[in-house]
């Protein structure tokens, strides 16, 4: 097999700095199976280290898409931080490295996320789903404690993207990010919340138009309807 990973030659959009950054050849991926909460998992190949470009001077992080376009001039205060960081010399130098750990792509997905946190108006589904990267890649190395913890953060971030209404994603729509809410409420425990939340799912006016987020709301529901019933011991 072709090496997957590749390096693109970018340019920092904040401080102009040419580097490299190793991408993954979209054709490489090939999905395995997908958790409840669309984690998706590759064969012999964990993406996720790979979606987020950070400069090595000042530490401007986005997603990859979003670095390769975006433009900064109307946004004085998203340079100012890049500028701030690069000039404070503490930097975080990343190498042009087809490698990369967990520890490295957490560093990149949280620069990203700080980023986003100040770019107006604010779209609180980037900033979940980048918490959710980073729970999805400590669960893949089994490090539970650190998953739940951005799960918790991702969970913030999509009740506020329902709170705001905007940004919803066409493929799930509004009742894919309740089932979601719901979901990661039960992940976490919170079988209360959960029920609440999937049964506004379900009674959702056009989850007819999402057969597969009503037969995850389900599952998900009986999953928590078993769990009951073990811990009655009946
Ligand atoms: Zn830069």
């Amino acid at each position: 097999m072709p090496d997957p990973i590749w390096l693109k030659d970018v340019k920092c959009p904040a401080c102009d700095t040419a580097f490299k950054t190793a991408r993954i050849k979209s054709s490489a991926l090939k999905a395995k199976s997908m958790d409840s909460d669309f984690h998706k998992i590759y064969e012999g190949i964990r993406p996720l280290l790979y979606a987020v470009t950070v400069c090595p001077k000042c530490n401007f992080g986005q997603r990859n898409d979003d670095f390769d376009r975006v433009k900064l001039e109307y946004h004085p205060e998203i340079m100012n931080i890049a500028m701030a960081i690069r000039d404070s010399g503490k930097n975080i130098q990343f190498p042009d490295s087809r490698e990369i750990d967990t520890e490295t792509a957490v560093k990149k997905h949280q620069l990203a996320i700080t980023f986003y946190k100040h770019w107006k108006p604010e779209d609180p589904l980037m900033i979940a789903g980048l918490y959710m990267h980073i729970a999805w890649m400590y669960r893949e190395d089994g490090a539970k404690e650190r998953e739940k913890e951005f799960i918790k953060h991702a969970h913030e971030y999509y009740i506020k993207t329902f709170e705001k209404g905007t940004h919803i994603p066409e493929k799930i729509g509004e009742p894919g990010i309740m089932y979601l809410i719901g979901e990661l409420y039960r992940m976490q425990g919170d079988f209360v919340n959960a029920v609440n939340w999937f049964s506004r799912t379900v009674k959702h006016e056009i989850i007819g138009n999402f057969p597969n987020i009503e037969s995850l709301t389900r599952d998900a529901w009986e999953k928590i309807n078993e769990q009951k019933h073990k811990t009655n011991g009946s």
